[in-house]
């Protein structure tokens, strides 16, 4: 059986040309095939998959009312908590916690019938772009196992890109949904701030993160999306009111579309910025109106994102003080405890961050570092507003380069960093964005970005799904080596 999108399955199970239980068999195939290749998981449910499958045709049979998801096979990424499961945001910190409770997100996706399959691998506590910052294992690019697969949700990404599930759950601080999507040659949604609940999502920049869809077409992200989004009592920053509706469209008519210079720039591969140059051809040739735009701040946002992230991330991981969750290192007293702990048990990535984090918020430094970097946040806010005024969505690459080789950036943080060139300033203004294939360079994935005004989901996924109906890259497909 070839793998399926989330809205074939949808159609597959209604009919019943399918039962929930033979695609919950097909889907842990795949994973038997794939995982030891490719790592994406950190845990596979597998009794509890086939047992929720066979309740659901139970159900099916009894012509119970099911719902839109029901019997649909989804991975969630490992710093979502879901009652009586493990979750450990891939660090040694929380190798044997288990969540008392279920994030919203989660919630939802089962209330409308989804099984959840296991939990991604994922760069310890969402900081990194390559997934190797986990401790269980590094995740491999299903398009060349010697490549990262981006992160740091890469577990979710390369899950979906092998079609060992056709979508998977993950999060978006900086860039962690669409630039693996782009990286693996798949579809990732950061939502609006605020649209999605991130109750049961473990905090890293509270500021900026959002929980998003990593599928294989902009339609099952809108399905997804229509599922996890809207206000929840339980998350005070989510959005009341402005449900979520799409619907595909024909063509681009009356849609301007705009090119910010700022985003090819130096450090941009010749054969990426090629192919997004073509996909913005093809914009025009859907009926788009093309214009190039400026965001004079963005040159910026990198560097306050890289100020205000490990500022809340000083913050956040505060709470991992061995006495109130996960592991412990025991030591003479309480602050050698604490010491020893999280000595011990955070990785270097993260310990890193809290370094920054706590000096850049320092009195004496406070000025010089946090609030000039909330100073270019606003600026970078105006640019979109004014950029926005004049078009209805930008176009750019979402990473400057294809996946590169594992190890290659891992012993430089700077460079690491700067492969979120692109993505971060869609978070530092809270909009939304989609990243979707746009062919390939040196034979692997290109991401095409699309960023939008606040609330704008429906647009970004009918303009990129029209985008990947009339231009297939056949990276649609689900892909294994080559
Ligand atoms: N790579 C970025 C970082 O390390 C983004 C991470 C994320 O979006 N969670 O901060």
């Amino acid at each position: 059986m070839a793998a399926m999108t989330v809205a074939e399955l949808q159609e597959a199970l209604r009919g019943k040309s399918l039962s929930a239980a033979e695609a919950m068999k097909d889907t842990l195939a795949r994973i038997a095939r794939h995982e030891p290749a490719v790592h994406a998981f950190v845990e596979v449910y597998e009794q509890e998959a086939v047992h929720a499958a066979e309740i659901c045709d139970a159900a099916r049979a009894a012509g119970g009312g099911l719902g839109p998801l029901a019997g649909i096979p989804i991975a969630i990424k490992d710093n979502l908590v879901d009652e009586g499961h493990a979750a450990s945001a891939g660090s040694r910190m929380l190798a044997t916690y288990r969540s008392a409770y279920t994030a919203t997100a989660v919630e939802r996706l089962r209330s409308a019938g989804a099984i959840i399959v296991g939990r991604t691998n994922m760069d310890e506590f969402a900081m990194g772009s390559s997934t190797e910052n986990s401790a269980f294992g590094a995740t491999r690019n299903p398009w060349d196992r010697e490549r990262v697969p981006g992160g740091s949700s890469g577990g979710s990404a390369a899950a979906v890109a092998a079609g060992m599930v056709p979508a998977a759950l993950g999060s978006d601080t900086g860039g962690s949904i669409r630039q693996p999507a782009a990286l693996t040659g798949i579809v990732g949604l950061k939502p609006t701030y605020g649209r999605v609940s991130r109750h049961g999502l473990m905090a890293m920049a509270s500021s900026l993160d959002q929980i998003g869809t990593l599928t294989r077409t902009p339609e099952d992200a809108a399905i997804l999306f229509s599922i996890i989004s809207g206000a929840d009592p339980k998350d005070a920053t989510t959005l009341a009111g402005e449900a979520f509706a799409w619907s595909s469209r024909a063509s681009l008519e009356g849609l301007t579309v705009g090119v910010p210079q700022e985003f090819f720039a130096e450090g941009m591969d010749a054969e990426v910025e090629a192919r997004v140059r073509e996909a913005i051809k093809a914009f025009e040739g859907m009926g788009a109106k093309v214009r190039e735009v400026s965001l004079p701040a963005s040159s910026h946002a990198l560097a306050a994102y890289y100020v205000i992230v490990p500022a809340e991330v000083s913050s956040n991981m505060a709470r991992y003080d061995g006495i109130r969750y996960g592991e412990r290192v025991r030591a003479a007293d309480l602050h050698a405890t604490y010491a020893a702990t999280r000595g011990a048990l955070f990785g270097p990535e993260v310990r890193r961050r809290i370094l920054v984090g706590t000096y850049a918020l320092s009195a004496g430094y406070y000025d010089a570092y946090y609030r000039r970097a909330q100073q270019v946040r606003t600026l970078v806010r105006t640019d979109f507003d004014s950029a926005f005024g004049q078009v209805d969505l930008l176009l750019t690459p979402t990473s400057p380069t294809v996946a590169w080789p594992l190890g290659e950036k891992f012993s430089d943080p700077l460079t690491m960093y700067l492969s979120d060139v692109y993505t971060v300033s869609v978070n530092i203004a809270g909009l939304p964005a989609v990243s979707v294939p746009c062919g390939l360079a040196h034979g692997l994935p290109v991401g095409l970005q699309l960023i939008g005004p606040a609330l704008s989901e429906g647009t970004l996924l009918a303009a990129a799904g029209l985008y990947q109906d009339t231009h297939p890259m056949g990276t649609t497909e689900p892909r294994l080596f080559g």
